[in-house]
């Protein structure tokens, strides 16, 4: 009888590919009775979608991605059914060809969370924690993690972290400081989700200078 702990830190769309395969080897992996798993699965934002693809974004946000090229599942996963979770374009009703808003690709990962959850081998439990993880240190015989004031003891971690955020680089410093000198607003590549666009009243004198 033993008790594994593993936690996935970061539970956008690789973390919850790593949480699929993972459920797939533990469901055929042979195990011993009273042999238990626990995931304990960490995204600040939100499970499945999380911080690139929010469900809260507005509906204008559209993916560079047709849903027909989006999935999360793989070959032989019973647990996320191919008529339903196929692809995206199935999931949501859409064509394969159609570039889908940000936030239903958000939706589509966040049930695939929750499907994934539900249908977890008996003695796996997933357990998902919706703070940020601010530690991480080798502990004798593991790993010790905070997040949201708690500290949690773990035998192994997955760091699917994605895209952090960085401190602006000398170029982009250069533009804040021309944007004060000149009474102009420089918003700093990032997430469109993120950018205070509302701030920027129309009219000509905003340009963007935007990439990616
Ligand atoms: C601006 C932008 C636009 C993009 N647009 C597209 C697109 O249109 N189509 C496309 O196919 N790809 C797009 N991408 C690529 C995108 O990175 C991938 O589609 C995908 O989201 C990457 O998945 P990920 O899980 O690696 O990272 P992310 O999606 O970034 O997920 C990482 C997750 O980790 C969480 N996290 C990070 N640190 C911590 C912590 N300390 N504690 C707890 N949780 C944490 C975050 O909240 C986040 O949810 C875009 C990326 C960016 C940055």
């Amino acid at each position: 009888m033993s008790e594994r702990v593993i936690a996935v830190i970061g539970v956008g769309p690789r973390g919850l590919s790593v949480l699929e395969r993972l459920l797939v080897r533990l469901r055929d992996t042979p195990h011993r009775d009273g042999d238990e798993v626990t995931i304990w699965a960490f995204d600040a934002v939100g499970h499945g979608g999380g911080r690139v693809w929010r469900v809260d974004q507005p509906s204008w946000l559209s993916a560079n991605t047709t849903a027909g090229e989006s999935t999360m599942r793989s070959p032989g996963n019973d647990g996320l059914p191919a008529h339903r979770y196929g692809t995206m374009a199935r999931w949501a009703g859409l064509e394969p060809g159609a570039y889908p808003a940000r936030r239903l690709y958000g939706q589509y990962l966040a049930d695939v969370f929750r499907a994934l959850c539900a249908t977890a081998p008996p003695h796996v439990r997933v357990r998902p924690v919706r703070a940020e993880v601010t530690g991480l240190t080798r502990v004798p015989g593991g790993l010790r993690l905070v997040a949201g004031g708690r500290a949690y003891r773990v035998d192994k971690a997955v760091l699917t972290t994605g895209h952090g955020s960085v401190e602006p680089d000398e170029e982009q410093l250069s533009w804040l400081r021309h944007a004060d000198e000149h009474g102009l607003r420089y918003v700093p590549p990032g997430l469109a989700a993120e950018m205070p666009l509302d701030d920027l009243p129309p009219g000509p004198r905003w340009r963007c200078a935007a990439s990616g």
